[in-house]
């Protein structure tokens, strides 16, 4: 049965190359191929999951900087990619290009600035079961508008040396939105990504982040796997460019667990 609303996950982490957009665009895909409804939304002025999806950003009308600044709706922003259509993994796209760069600062004097992208999904949450959100490295007034609407957030990481300390920063802009903004969000869990379990080190990272968060980290681990890293190129997922490679394959089983803990919850 499908749910009557969707839950809304922003994959965040104030670090940049962390996994974030490989995330986000993998996840949206393997949650198509199970038979989700999933609406992506890329808040990166880079624009990476909305190229990463089969969309030029260059040739966008609308993005969702003209959301954000409430000049168009979702339902007329939204794009699709016939790449991922064909695949069988087709999802929507609120695209990102340079332009929403500006919105930082146009935003700045506006009311209710920090729930834009909220209020604009009110009118598509019954569209989608999932919507995805990929936010930019920094916890600025983007990465706020994302935080405002999710339920939760999912936070990539790598197993090295530093990871637990790099999570100080969100964790605790994480806690100050729930106490000011949305009493709804909290970390869904951590992602261990770009994982090569031949290397202690990541072990033993790994294991201190499960004794350190427990259930909060997903079972599922990302491999460091170059089939994810030449997809981008293709235009496509990897999750549609190699299903049989073993990053394809474990994005896959990760959208199983995000389907199965919230028919749980
Ligand atoms: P972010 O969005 O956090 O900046 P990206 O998803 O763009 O990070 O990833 C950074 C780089 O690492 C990209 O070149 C991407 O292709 C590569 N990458 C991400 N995940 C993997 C993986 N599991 N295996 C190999 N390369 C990866
Ligand atoms: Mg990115």
């Amino acid at each position: 049965m499908k749910q009557a609303m969707a839950k809304i996950f922003c994959i965040a982490n104030q670090k940049g190359g962390v996994g974030k957009t490989t995330t986000t665009v993998n996840l949206a895909a393997g949650l198509a191929k199970v038979g989700q409804r999933v609406l992506m939304v890329d808040l990166d002025p880079q624009g990476n999951a909305t190229m990463g999806s089969g969309v030029d950003k260059r040739q966008l009308k609308l993005t969702v900087y003209d959301v954000l600044l409430e000049s168009a709706s979702i339902a007329e922003a939204k794009v699709t990619s016939d790449k991922l259509i064909a695949g069988k993994c087709g999802y929507d796209i609120l695209g990102a290009n340079r332009e929403l760069s500006g919105a930082e600062v146009e935003l700045v004097d506006l009311e209710r600035r920090e729930k834009r992208l909220k209020q604009a999904l009110t009118e598509v949450q019954d569209d989608y079961d999932f919507v995805l959100i990929d936010c930019p490295p920094s916890l600025s007034m983007l990465t706020l508008n994302g935080l405002c609407c999710a339920h939760g957030v999912i936070v990539p990481m790598q197993c090295e040396y530093f990871a637990l300390e790099g999570l100080t920063d969100l964790v605790n802009t994480i806690k100050q939105v729930h106490a000011n903004l949305n009493r709804e969000l909290s970390i869904i869990g951590l992602l261990r990504v770009m994982f090569d379990a031949r290397i202690t080190l990541q072990q033993q990272v790994s294991e201190q982040l499960k004794a350190h968060f427990g259930n909060k980290v997903f079972n599922t681990v990302i491999p460091r796997n170059v089939r994810l890293a030449e997809a981008p190129s293709y235009g496509v997922p990897g999750v549609l460019f190699d299903p049989s490679s073993k990053g394809a394959q474990a994005f896959v089983a990760f959208a199983q667990e995000m389907v199965d803990r919230n028919t749980k919850s």
